[in-house]
C-alpha cells in the first residue's frame, strides 16, 4: 500500500508545512521553497531608509 504524502502546490517537493496568504486561498510555498529571514536584516524591510 502506497502512502500518499503532501505535496507543495507551488514546488512540487514533499512537504510537512504549507504558507497561505493570510485570509485567502493562495499558497506561496513550502518550508522547502521559502525562506525565512530576520526582518531587521532585510534592506527591503526599511525601504525608507538612508
Ligand atoms: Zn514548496
Amino acid at each position: 500500500m502506497k502512502e500518499v504524502y503532501p505535496h507543495c502546490p507551488v514546488c512540487g517537493e514533499e512537504c510537512e508545512h504549507v504558507y497561505r496568504e493570510s485570509g485567502t486561498d493562495t499558497y506561496l510555498g513550502c518550508e522547502n521553497c521559502l525562506e525565512e529571514e530576520d526582518a531587521w536584516n532585510c534592506a527591503a524591510c526599511f525601504p525608507d531608509d538612508e
